[in-house]
């Protein structure tokens, strides 16, 4: 409960970014705050050692963010899942739905060894979409799912009833 308070306390809250209606939930006063940082990266941490991950994965750009500190805290590699066309080598890409058009997102093809247990970490949890299409990119690399872990979920778009079928048996923690 305090760490829920401390957390919430530092997202700010800009109307209208990036465009007209949308309430932008700006966690930048957070990371600049050193105590708040390490709280939420030691938690992520927590999390990795609980549901056993062998690989932490961070989702472009805000789940990077904190993705890397969190793997570093748990002893564990760090792999992203980029936009379409920034990755290097060979990889995979899945496709999804925005609200308007579609977007891409791509991990390289041999970043997981066979059955990795994945912790995948993003700031937001909005719709769903991009964490549906991460963790079916995941499993398409041949990693397992250990769990889904976001700072924040915004409860009411139910991205956690998107999410429900692909999650399967893996946990979904919001801080
Ligand atoms: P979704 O695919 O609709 O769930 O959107 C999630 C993605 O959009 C995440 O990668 C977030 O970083 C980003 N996102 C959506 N809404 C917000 C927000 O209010 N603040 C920060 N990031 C957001």
């Amino acid at each position: 409960p305090d760490l829920r308070e401390m957390l919430l306390g530092r997202i700010k809250d800009v109307p209208d970014h990036p465009k007209p209606g949308v309430m932008f939930k700006d966690i930048t006063p957070l990371l600049a705050d050193a105590e708040a940082f390490s709280a939420l990266t030691g938690a992520l941490a927590e999390l990795c050692v609980r549901y056993r991950a062998d690989k932490v994965v961070g989702l472009e750009a805000r789940g990077f963010i904190l993705a890397a500190p969190v793997a570093v805290r748990a002893g564990l590699g760090f792999v992203p899942v980029r936009k379409a066309g920034k990755l290097p080598g060979a990889t995979l890409g899945q496709s999804y739905d925005l609200e308007y058009g579609t977007a891409e997102i791509e991990i390289h093809a041999d970043a997981l060894a066979p059955g990795d247990r994945v912790m995948v970490i993003d700031d937001v949890l909005a719709t769903g979409g991009t964490a549906e299409a991460s963790l079916q990119l995941i499993r398409r690399a041949g990693g397992e799912i250990a769990g889904l872990a976001v700072l924040l979920e915004l409860g009411f778009l139910d991205g956690r009833g998107k999410l429900a079928a692909e999650l399967r048996d893996a946990p979904l923690e919001a801080l």
